[in-house]
């Protein structure tokens, strides 16, 4: 049942007056279900419960806190087929995605529970005593990641489950053993109640501390800002808009003590389509390209907003058989009526600029809240000149900027701003003459991509999904795969302590068998 209620620990509390409903974008009206926002009262005692819940839990073993996870995973799976229709109603996005959804946050979950259960994460670097060191003896000291301290989180609205209340952040901050405040997004609450529901059940069912989850409702800036300067949250992990991520950043920074805000934000995945893969297949990587951009409406952040190229015969055969293509693809429903507002209105900006001309522009009349998709190009010469053709429209869209030369291409490459994916497209051997390309590329970018599309986000250890700013606000980690965890710890020392007062990963013993580095050599040995 959903109660639109806050979750303040294990208690369902709704104290406020403030109420709002989420929308159902295919049906095109609100949905039954009445949210109440929390009050300032109840985000500062969610925060007091996580800041009492962290003394207990960052201590639990990694087998404790993974049996968490599982039983989250499990609580998920017996929400059944009403978590994916409450899903589908919140976001216009088919039964089909909602279940494949729900099956990468129940793996991700387990996947972090076999990442406890290994324990070697916690990187132990073990340098013992050498009481005999000339001139002076060496002390014994012992290095481990720890928690860093209650983390809140905001869920993304493209993802209501892969990225929100028991997604990826939360997920890997609750392995790193701090408690977690979701500040659930507003278009997707009642999702976001129902995953809360089962987070607190398997709190409850493995011996959790209260206070180890909080769901917070909100619609509006209010309780995100109270969560982001409450003294006693440590970290914050977000998915969404720049503006709204460099917000939060910016508010963290004001603090007596500023905390840090690992934002995933907007990019637009540059392609670069290399002469001679064009001239041999630019029909087929249109077709490729014109599926990667419609996928999902366009909702993702890694969705190929920006393919550049030199001007060529095959160039022009690509941009005619993507305008062909783009125009064959039956327009989607967008999440939130919000999104294709916006949506709108960016492609409106990008399609009124100077120089700018459309290859594909679907004009038919679609349904309330549908996104007609649209491809246009410039020139490198106009994309140079004007930083607003290098903004983010998130939707179905996708700019070709078609250059005169390598040395111009390479330009435009070195004029982007951070981006989570780059692209090549390539024939064999034909990457060797573009190295200087390649080399551009890659200081832009978290990942790069040889002859495929960047949308599809594998959640694997070696993923890097995050990338220079505005990417990412910080491009040392990653927001998917187990790495993720990194963000929210902090490495730490202890110097001469009593063997037997140490944590199970750093003791003589190694009593779990973990891998460790000691004076410098990687083993799992005791000591
Ligand atoms: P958003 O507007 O950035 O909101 C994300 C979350 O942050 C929401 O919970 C929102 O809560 C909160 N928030 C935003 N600004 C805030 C502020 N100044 N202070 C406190 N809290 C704040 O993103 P969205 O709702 O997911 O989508 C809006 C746009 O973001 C989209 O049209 C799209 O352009 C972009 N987007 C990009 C990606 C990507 O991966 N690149 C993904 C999703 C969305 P409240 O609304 O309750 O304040």
């Amino acid at each position: 049942m959903i109660t639109g209620k806050n979750y303040i620990g294990n208690q369902l509390s709704a104290k406020g007056d403030k109420v709002f409903t989420t929308f159902n974008p295919l049906l095109n009206k609100n949905n039954d279900w009445n949210i109440t926002e929390a009050t300032p009262e109840e985000v500062a005692k969610a925060a007091s419960l996580a800041a009492s819940a962290f003394k207990e839990y960052s201590k639990f073993s990694g087998k404790k806190k993974a049996s968490f996870l599982i039983a989250i995973a499990e609580e998920i799976e017996n929400l059944g087929d009403n978590l994916l229709e409450v899903y589908c109603a919140e976001s216009g996005l088919p039964q089909g995605r909602a279940n494949g959804e729900r099956g990468r946050t129940l793996g991700q979950l387990r996947a972090f529970a076999n990442h406890l259960e290994d324990g070697s994460w916690v990187e132990a670097t073990i340098d013992t005593a050498q009481p005999d060191r000339q001139p002076i003896p060496k002390v014994d000291l012992r290095k481990m990641n720890v928690a860093l301290g209650p983390v809140v989180v905001f869920g993304a609205s493209n993802f209501p489950l892969a990225f929100s209340t028991a997604g990826g952040d939360a997920a890997a901050a609750l392995a790193a053993g701090c408690p977690v405040i979701v500040k659930s997004h507003p278009m997707h609450a009642a999702t976001g109640e129902m995953v809360a529901s089962a987070i607190v059940k398997a709190a409850e069912k493995t011996g959790m501390p209260n206070g180890v989850f909080s769901n917070l409702n909100s619609n509006g800036n209010d309780v995100g800002q109270q969560l982001v300067l409450n003294e006693n949250i440590k970290a914050v992990g977000f998915t969404g808009s720049l503006k709204g991520g460099r917000a939060l950043y910016n508010l963290a920074a004001t603090r007596k003590e500023p905390i840090p805000v690992f934002a995933e934000m907007g990019s637009v995945n540059p392609v670069v389509l290399l002469p001679k893969a064009l001239e041999n297949r630019a029909e087929s990587i249109a077709k490729t390209y014109a599926g990667s951009i419609t996928l999902g409406a366009g909702q993702f952040c890694t969705n190929p907003g920006l393919i550049i190229g030199v001007k060529s015969e095959g160039l022009t055969n690509f941009t005619n058989s993507l305008a062909s293509d783009i125009k064959e693809v039956t327009p989607s429903c967008m999440l939130h009526p919000n999104i294709a507002n916006a949506y709108y209105k960016n492609k409106e900006t990008a399609l009124n600029q100077n120089g700018v001309a459309v290859l594909a522009e679907i004009s038919e009349n679609v349904p309330a809240n549908f996104a007609t998709q649209a491809v246009i190009t410039v020139s490198g010469a106009v994309f140079l000149k004007n930083p607003t053709l290098h903004h983010e429209v998130f939707g179905p869209f996708s700019l070709v900027v078609q250059c005169e030369d390598k040395a111009e291409l390479e330009e435009v490459l070195a004029n982007l701003e951070g981006q989570l994916t780059g692209t090549i497209i390539s024939d064999d051997n034909e990457l060797e003459n573009y190295k200087t390309v390649v080399n551009e590329l890659q200081n832009k970018v978290g990942r790069i991509i040889f002859n495929g599309v960047p949308t599809g986000v594998e959640v694997c250890p070696s993923m890097l999904h995050g990338g220079p700013y505005p990417a990412s606000t910080d491009s040392r980690f990653t927001a998917v795969g187990v790495d993720s965890i990194k963000r929210f710890v902090r490495p730490f020392s202890f110097q001469d302590w009593p063997n037997n007062l140490l944590p199970e990963e750093l003791k003589n013993e190694n009593p779990l068998g973990i891998l460790r580095t000691v004076n410098g050599v990687k083993t799992d040995k005791e000591i």
